[in-house]
């Protein structure tokens, strides 16, 4: 079982231009619901935002193995889709973000 995700991977080229060179810029922790080994977890993920050194474009990293917008990893999305409405309310209930 896969136990280092959510990974991130730095952009490899600007979405607006195409350069391939990027400045750091700066950094964030994002956390995410995870679920390993039957226990649900708050896991911290340190994010990286780039900046294109030709257009100024700034990116983020790639999240992989996570939603960004639910700040759920799939394993944890594909876990909770099979539980019962009961169950989801229970978990709802007893994980404080
Ligand atoms: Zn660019």
């Amino acid at each position: 079982m896969e136990h280092s995700v959510p990974r991130i991977i730095p952009p490899s080229q600007c979405y607006s231009c195409g350069c391939q060179k990027f400045h750091k810029d700066e950094r964030r922790v994002y956390t995410y619901q995870d679920y390993i080994n039957n226990n649900t977890l708050m896991v911290q993920v340190h994010r990286r935002r780039y900046r294109c050194a030709n257009c100024g474009t700034k990116q983020w990293d790639q999240i992989c193995g996570a939603s960004t917008y639910s700040r759920k990893t799939y394993r944890f999305i594909f876990w909770e889709a099979s539980l019962s409405r009961n169950e989801k309310k229970f978990i709802h209930k007893n994980i404080s973000l």
